[in-house]
Order: C-alpha cells, then sequence, then structure tokens
C-alpha cells in the first residue's frame, strides 16, 4: 500500500478503526474493539475476505491498541509503513477550526475542552495518548466533529443568555457531524458538477444520532445540533430539542438530579422513547402491524425534521439542493417521502419510482420539475478523515 492511514474513533469503551490507503482510497481494513476495562474485551478484525475474532481482557485503549498492533503484524495489513493516524475528536470548541496535527499543546487544549464534552472527548484524549505510545514515529492528526460548523454567523451560534456568562464558560451553539456533512456537501457538488461555492445546500444526516446543516456557498451557516449532540432532531435515543423549563420541571416534579436528566434525554427518549425501537426497519415493522405510538413517533420525527427544514430554507433564501445522508437517510425511503411529501408546497417533487430504488451510490430523488434538487448521497466519514489526515500531512 502506497499510504496508509490508520483512523482511530475512540469511544469510552470501545475503538472502531479503518486503515483506508490514502491515494487508492481502499479500505485495506477495519474492525471494532468493544468492552474496554471489562473482563469480556474482544477485537473483530477485517481484512480482506478474512474475518479475524480475539477475545481477551483490555485493561484500558493502550493494551487495547498493543494488542491491534500486533494483529496487524500478524494478520496484516502491515502497519510498520502507516503514513499517518487520523483521529475522531468531537469537541474542538472555538480552539480547532480545522484538522491539526497533534502535539502535547494540542492535547493539552482538548483537555481543556473535555467539560464542553464529558462523555466523548475524555475517551478521545486516551486513545490519541495510546495510540502515540504505541505508533510513536508517525504524525497523529485530530479531525474536529465541530470544526466544519466554525463558520456559523454569530447570529446563529449565539444563545441568548447574559454575555458574561457565556463567554466566560464558551457556551454557543457548535454543531457535530461536521466531517459528514461537509463530505456530503463536497460529494453534492462534484456529482451535479457545479463549483462548491455556487451552491446553497441542507444536508440532512438522519442516522443514530441525527442534524440537519445550511450551507450558503460552501460555507455553514445553519446547524441543529448546539453546545452539545443533544440538540435539534429527534433521534435513536435522543429527545433533541425540548423546553429548556423541562429541566427544572422534572426537577421538582420528580425529584431527579441533572445527571439523570441527561441520561434521560440522552438516552431513554428520541424514537426509543417514543416507539419503543431505535431501528427505524423495527418502527416501520411496528408501523405496518398496527402499531399507534410508532405511527405517532414517525409523525413527530417527520414533524422536526419539516420544521428544521422550513427554517433553513428561509435563513438560505433559495436552495439549490437538499441531500439525504446516514443510516436512516441513506435507507429509509419512507422517511424520505413523507418528508418530501410535506415540501410540495414550497416547491419540491419527489420521483417515487427512483426513491425506492436502494443504491449505494449518490443520486438524485427529485423530478426534473422540483423547485430543488433533492439527493441521497452516502456518507463515508472515515474517506472523509482518511483525506483530511492527508491533507494535514502534506501541508
Ligand atoms: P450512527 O449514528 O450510529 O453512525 P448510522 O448512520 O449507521 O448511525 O444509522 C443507523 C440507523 O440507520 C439504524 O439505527 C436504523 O434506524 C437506520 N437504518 C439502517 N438500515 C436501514 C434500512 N435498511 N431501513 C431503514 N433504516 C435503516
Amino acid at each position: 500500500m502506497a499510504k496508509p492511514i490508520l483512523l482511530l474513533n475512540c469511544g469510552s469503551s470501545s475503538i472502531k478503526y479503518q486503515v483506508i490507503d490514502a491515494e487508492t482510497e481502499q479500505v485495506a481494513a477495519s474492525g471494532l474493539i468493544q468492552r474496554i476495562g471489562e473482563a469480556g474485551s474482544t477485537i473483530d478484525h477485517e481484512v480482506g475476505e478474512a474475518e479475524h475474532h480475539i477475545e481477551e481482557p483490555f485493561a484500558d485503549h493502550a493494551a487495547a491498541l498493543r494488542e491491534l498492533v500486533s494483529l496487524f503484524a500478524e494478520v496484516g495489513p502491515d502497519l510498520s509503513q502507516v503514513a499517518a493516524v487520523g483521529h475522531r475528536c468531537v469537541h474542538g470548541g472555538t480552539r480547532f477550526s480545522k484538522t491539526t496535527l497533534i502535539d502535547e499543546s494540542v492535547v493539552d487544549a482538548m483537555r481543556e475542552l473535555s467539560p464542553l464534552a464529558p462523555l466523548h472527548n475524555p475517551p478521545g484524549i486516551q486513545g490519541i495518548e495510546a495510540a502515540r505510545a504505541v505508533l510513536p514515529d508517525v504524525p497523529h492528526v485530530a479531525i474536529f466533529d465541530t470544526a466544519f460548523f466554525t463558520t456559523l454567523p454569530a447570529e446563529a451560534y449565539t444563545y441568548a443568555l447574559p454575555t458574561e456568562l457565556a463567554a466566560a464558560h464558551h457556551i454557543r451553539k457548535y454543531g457535530f457531524h461536521g466531517t459528514s456533512h461537509s463530505y456530503v456537501s463536497k460529494k453534492v457538488a462534484e456529482f451535479l458538477g457545479q463549483p462548491y461555492d455556487s451552491l446553497n445546500q441542507i444536508v440532512l444526516h438522519l442516522g443514530n444520532g441525527a442534524s440537519v446543516s445550511a450551507i450558503q456557498q460552501g460555507k455553514a451557516v445553519e446547524t441543529s445540533m448546539g453546545l452539545t449532540p443533544l440538540a435539534g432532531l429527534i433521534m435513536g435515543t435522543r429527545s433533541g430539542d425540548v423546553d429548556p423549563g423541562l429541566h427544572a420541571y422534572l426537577g421538582r416534579v420528580l425529584g431527579l438530579g441533572l445527571d439523570e436528566i441527561d441520561a434521560l434525554l440522552n438516552r431513554q427518549s428520541g424514537m426509543l422513547g417514543l416507539a419503543g425501537a431505535t431501528d427505524f426497519r423495527d418502527i416501520n415493522a411496528k408501523i405496518q402491524a398496527g402499531d399507534k405510538r410508532a405511527a405517532l413517533a414517525m409523525d413527530v420525527y417527520i414533524h422536526r425534521l419539516l420544521t428544521y427544514v422550513g427554517a433553513y430554507i428561509a435563513v438560505l433564501g433559495q436552495v439549490d439542493a437538499l441531500t439525504f445522508t446516514a443510516g436512516v437517510g441513506e435507507n429509509d425511503f419512507r422517511v424520505r417521502a413523507h418528508l418530501i411529501k410535506r415540501l410540495a408546497p414550497l416547491g419540491f417533487e419527489l420521483d417515487e419510482a427512483v426513491n425506492e430504488v436502494r443504491s449505494k451510490e449518490p443520486r438524485v430523488i427529485s423530478t426534473a420539475n422540483s423547485r430543488v434538487t433533492v439527493l441521497v448521497v452516502p456518507t463515508n466519514e472515515e474517506l472523509a478523515m482518511a483525506r483530511e489526515t492527508l491533507a494535514a500531512i502534506s501541508q
């Protein structure tokens, strides 16, 4: 392989990884380490057609990565030639507006940002430190989920709180899933054969997590996630927007503490709370079986999407492309059809037959008459990260 790049996405007890050749953009290997710090840690490693499964207790991220490097040495691909390691980092605050070569000062700055993303940044930092210890001779690069949204104008990112308080504690809208919104919106421009900075776009990243962005002539100007990835659309287990008064209400009425409310809104709400399932395949099956809760959940999900898309059309003034991506957006033709039908009064027109065709390729699903071109474009966050990493080490 000419320029293999190792990409790491570290959670609190898991590490997702891929090796991508930055020149051919082919995936050489991929895998998942789970239950780090528990008795039953596992590695599931795929290389070519071969799958390898390892069960061994890993005390921490460092132990897991040491085992991973010896697994690579045994079954391939050869990591000794790795050109760089790219780390997915959730929160870059206002400090990181682009992909950044990692040194001690970057790790220190990420540590300072940890209160903004207590669930995500600390494991990310652990992963960076462990990977730098295991692969000390290659450049390590941080790719931030928030970076794409550092172009938001102040009017969009400012919350109506006392200015001094917000400034002292870095309280503002940041936005997340930026790597995906950036990759997909650029792919749309390429697919339509238009310059990126000539298009106004709305991107709907609808996966387990979900967010929508408005991109004006190549710059993100609005997005639905906020200070944290809890805001905005309804997600698999996250509530999205609720009245901020809900916290005080739950505290008063049920005596819930802040951590309990945080867990309730992040892990027990969204489609799980409404329909009793997070996977849209299960939710659709329930609806088809006549489950009224699931039907209401879908209506609420679509209504929330509609209110965001309507608002972003107003923000952009004129929209060239609206694109669905991620697990739900790429696969669930019903969700796409429900939303686009609701947008018919604004000149959106869906080609229903094309919408129902399954494909892994970028495609237009609107008719030639539609005022806005509607697309489905598969996201590929790992490939986007590999490109970012290559660009950062080539500078
Ligand atoms: P994550 O946010 O975890 O990266 P993904 O973008 O992979 O999530 O999306 C996962 C979700 O995609 C699943 O929970 C499921 O709801 C949805 N999904 C995947 N495949 C299908 C399908 N064939 N039909 C409908 N929904 C699907």
